[in-house]
């Protein structure tokens, strides 16, 4: 069995605080064969952790969290952006066209980023879409509180159940996974195809501590510092990141 952790953070989404490198040098050390990095509607961190992953023993899918007009959804084994705002069903079958599959995370409770019971319901009924959407997180390390719905849901739905840290400090990553057969991406996106993942959830509660540490993250990296390790070896530290970066991960 392999395990995947297939959302996670960078700091190329706004509120993420580990570089590239950082994410995937963790996501080795804890074992992980396969990950996501899903930035907010931006894909440029996801192309490059793909590209470096070999570096870290590890398999990096391309893909982004894009904001549909009806909750956020992942797209995975898309090397293009998908435009936000669209509705579901639109996102799906752009997905689709792209060579990509789908998974609604965080979905089915009252948060005002989550997918809705009806809105997955309605698309799958455009007979476009219904094939792209393959899974649903049934485990969020980050909103898993709200978790229980999608839980008790998911036995009645037609979709691989997925366990994800949605990461947005480098410690995080892996608290929250999914075992599948096999190593490989082309195993998992297998695997999601024939529903035979099954969801490992983070056993401790999502913590005051944990987000205090969140916090304490985001204000480091208001002034320029992040989560990152210069090599494939050696530890993730706190580090000033260049302007050049900083410059980079600004630019739309
Ligand atoms: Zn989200
Ligand atoms: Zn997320």
């Amino acid at each position: 069995m392999g395990t995947a952790d297939l959302h996670i953070h960078s700091t190329y989404s706004h509120d993420a605080t580990s570089t590239v490198r950082a994410v995937l040098k963790q996501a080795a050390d804890v074992g992980l064969n396969v990950i996501a990095v899903t930035d907010h509607n931006e894909i440029r961190g996801s192309l490059e952790a793909h590209e470096l992953a070999p570096k870290y023993g590890i398999e990096s899918i391309p893909a982004v969290e894009v904001s549909t007009k009806e909750g956020h959804l992942v797209a995975l084994f898309v090397k293009t952006l998908p435009p936000a705002g669209l509705t579901l069903a639109d996102t799906l079958i752009y997905i689709g066209r792209l060579g990509g599959v789908a998974i609604a995370p965080h979905p089915f409770n009252n948060l005002p980023s989550s997918l809705s019971m009806e809105s997955v319901v309605s698309a799958l009924t455009n007979p476009r879409a219904k094939g792209v959407l393959k899974g649903i997180e049934t485990h969020n390390m980050s909103t898993q509180s709200f978790d229980s719905v999608a839980q008790k849901l998911s036995v009645y739905l037609p979709f691989a159940k997925i366990g994800s840290s949605d990461a947005h400090v480098y410690w995080a990553i892996g608290a929250g996974r999914t075992e599948f057969p096999g190593e490989t991406a082309q195993d998992l996106r297998n695997a999601l195809d024939q529903m035979t993942t099954v969801p490992i959830p983070y056993k401790e509660e999502f913590s005051t501590k944990a987000i205090l540490s969140w916090m304490h993250r985001m204000t480091l990296r208001k002034f320029g510092y992040a989560s990152d390790n210069k090599s494939a070896t050696q530890p993730i530290n706190t580090q000033k990141m260049s302007q050049s970066f900083i410059q980079r991960i600004k630019k739309k």
